[in-house]
Order: structure tokens, then sequence, then C-alpha cells
């Protein structure tokens, strides 16, 4: 299969309406706020919608047009995109649209005009892509082992796939490690051939901060949008429970993410997350262009002297931006009140397009 050829995507996206664009996502993940901030920003909004999961985008009154399918993958089906086409689409992507879609598809035959970098969706996706991004930006990650026989302090053990933190879990040793890989076996939370597959880094003690940026290449800036932390099942129930109790109960961590809540960080810390920003976005303009334009977010742990870890990245809309759909701490800074990210990208779309621009923020 060939790449999506650039030439055709600006072929279309000069063939659309520059007055009448629609911003459409999947209804998933967080396209309530990508399509709420359109809105806001006087787009028409539509969003492909799994059938029986319409109901809060007509509640919320967030979408003027319902493409309804079977199922979300029916998303890069030839008449959904050719409806999108129609409507002057520019899809926003996100972390749902990126897993229904498929990499393959959204590289290959996605012929919808994409906000942001469609290339740098696999270097979020791919952990060793992932960790090579990250280390060209020079940002502290994780240490990682190659060999669980090298483990020599607490490691954190991970497997490829979006699973949402299950199956990952804690050793300390090779021999804990062997312990616990044959016990999530035993549970079906992984098979045989996962453990090749997984993913040992060193467990960052620390408190997690997920860091919202935005890219302007509108304004060639770098935009602290917001942060949040999250909700973790069944770990965060697991230390409500004293020490005692919980060596006794013998329930294996989790980490599954259940939800997010914003938090400000320790204004002294600022600094070092602009830092870490500014380098990503350096980084991707080198190895993947056009770069990071528009949303990106590090995840990461703040450790006790102070040192930001991340140990993950995404190069798009992320989750964790559900909590400031009415703005955040610090986009309040910026923008005043009321900037999502949704509404961020929103507004980027239409400085683009009023100053003819388009071309710059779509791949
Ligand atoms: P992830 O799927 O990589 O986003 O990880 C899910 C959760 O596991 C995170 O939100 C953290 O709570 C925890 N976690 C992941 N990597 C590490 C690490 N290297 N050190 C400590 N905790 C981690």
């Amino acid at each position: 299969m060939s790449k999506v050829n650039r030439d055709e995507i600006l072929s279309i996206l000069d063939g659309y309406s520059r007055e009448d664009i629609t911003v459409a996502t999947l209804g998933s993940h967080t396209s309530l706020h990508i399509l709420n901030g359109a809105k806001q920003e006087g787009f028409r909004t539509a969003v492909v919608c799994e059938k029986g999961r319409e109901v809060p985008y007509q509640r919320f009154r967030v979408a003027d047009e319902f493409i309804i399918v079977d199922k979300f993958s029916d998303i890069v089906n030839e008449d959904v995109q050719d409806r999108l086409r129609s409507m002057n689409s520019i899809i926003v992507p996100h972390g749902s649209f990126v897993a229904y879609a498929g990499l393959d598809h959204i590289e290959n035959d996605f012929y919808v005009p994409m906000f942001g970098n469609r290339d740098i969706l696999r270097w979020e996706s791919e952990r060793d892509l992932e960790r090579k991004l990250m280390k060209e930006a020079g940002i502290r990650i994780p240490l990682k082992y190659t060999d669980p026989a090298e483990i020599d302090r607490p490691v954190m053990v991970k497997f490829p796939g979006a699973r949402g933190g299950r199956g990952y879990f804690v050793a300390s040793s090779t021999e804990e490690f062997n312990d616990k890989i044959d016990s999530m076996i035993e549970r079906g939370w992984i098979t045989e051939d996962d453990v090749d597959d997984a993913h040992i880094e060193e467990y960052v003690s620390g408190t997690n901060f997920c860091i919202h940026y935005f890219y302007s290449i509108m304004n060639d800036e770098v935009e602290l949008m917001g942060m949040d932390s999250r909700f973790e099942s069944n770990t965060d129930g697991l230390v409500r429970i004293p020490a005692r109790d919980q060596l006794e109960i013998k329930l294996d961590p989790s980490y599954v993410i259940t939800g997010n809540h914003p938090v400000a960080m320790r204004e002294s810390l600022l600094p070092q997350a602009f830092d870490m920003g500014d380098r990503m976005v350096e980084a991707a303009s080198k190895i993947v262009p056009p770069g990071m334009n528009g949303p990106f977010c590090l995840q990461t742990m703040c450790t006790d002297n102070l040192e930001i870890v991340t140990f993950e990245m995404s190069a798009r809309t992320d989750g964790g931006t559900n909590t400031f759909m009415h703005g955040s701490t610090y986009s309040y800074l910026l923008h005043g009140e009321g900037m999502s990210m949704g509404r961020r990208v929103a507004r980027e779309i239409k400085v683009a397009s009023e100053t003819d621009r388009l071309a710059e923020i779509i791949t």
C-alpha cells in the first residue's frame, strides 16, 4: 500500500469551501470538547458515531451532523469518507480514532484532511519509536531493561497494545518477575506469546502529572494548556488499605485508567514543564516532519528530587484534556476563560483558514 498522497490531500482541501468547513471526529474519547470547541469557534460539526452511542452528542448538543456507523472502525469506509469530504470536513484525531481507524488506514487510505501530523501517530503507538523521539528530545525517560535477568531495582512491566494498564506489574527481582508473569498468564491477562514483548522499565516512584501542550504553527509557540492526574484501578484502591492488610489480601495491582482529575503543579516546576514541551516540538520537527503540530501530552512522574520523568507521550489530544472542557488553570493564563483543547484546535483551524494557511496545519 502506498502512503496517503499529500498532493491529493491538498487538492481535496483546495476543493473545500473555506466558509463552510466542518470539524469532524469519531464519537468517543475527547470528542465532546473537540466538537463543542469547534462550535464555539463558529464551525459546523459532525460526529461519526457507532449505532447506539449517539446519546451524549445529542444531549450535549455538540454535533450538527451525525454519521451513524455499525462499528467505529467503519469510519475508514469509502462511503463515510465521501460524506466527510462532501461536508468539507477536517478530521480531528484522538486516541479512540487512532485505535479504531487503525494506523495502516490512517497512513495509507484515509483521504480526509486531518488536523495535525498523521505520520506522528505511529510514533506514540510504538514504544520503541516513542522512546526514540523522547531520547532525541533529551527529556528524562525511565531506564529500559532488555533482559529480565538484569533487574536490579523496582521495575514496571508493560505489554504492547492498548490494554489500559491491565496486566502491568511491578517487580524488584528476576524471580519476582517470573512469578508474576506466571500469575498473569494464569489469569488470562497475557499469553505466553506476550512474554517476549514485555517492556521492562525502571519504576519511577513519584506523583503523576500528565502535561497537555498545544504547539501552534500559526504562532510558532508551545502553549501549556492544562494538567491532569489519573485515577487508576485497582492501584488507587489498594493504597487506601493499610500495608499490613495489603500483604494479607494478596491482590495484584493493576493500572487501569478509570478517570482523570485536574491538577496544578508546584510553580517552581513549570520551567521544567515548558522546557520539556519545547524540546519535544523541536525533536519532532526534525525526525517526523511536520512535527508535533497541535495537541500533545507528556505523561510523567515527578520524583522527590523534583525531577520530571516522562514514561509515555501522546501526539494528539489526550484523554486527560477532558478535565478542562471549560478551560484549565493554565489555559486561563494565556487564553482567558473557556479554552478547552478542542476549542484551541478549532481556533488554530480558524486562524489558518482566515490567513490562507490551512495547508500548513493539515496532513
Ligand atoms: P501507561 O499505560 O504507560 O500510561 O501506564 C499506566 C500507569 O502505570 C501510569 O499512569 C502510571 O501510574 C503507571 N506507570 C507507567 N510507567 C511507570 C513507571 N515507569 N514508573 C512508575 N509508574 C508507571
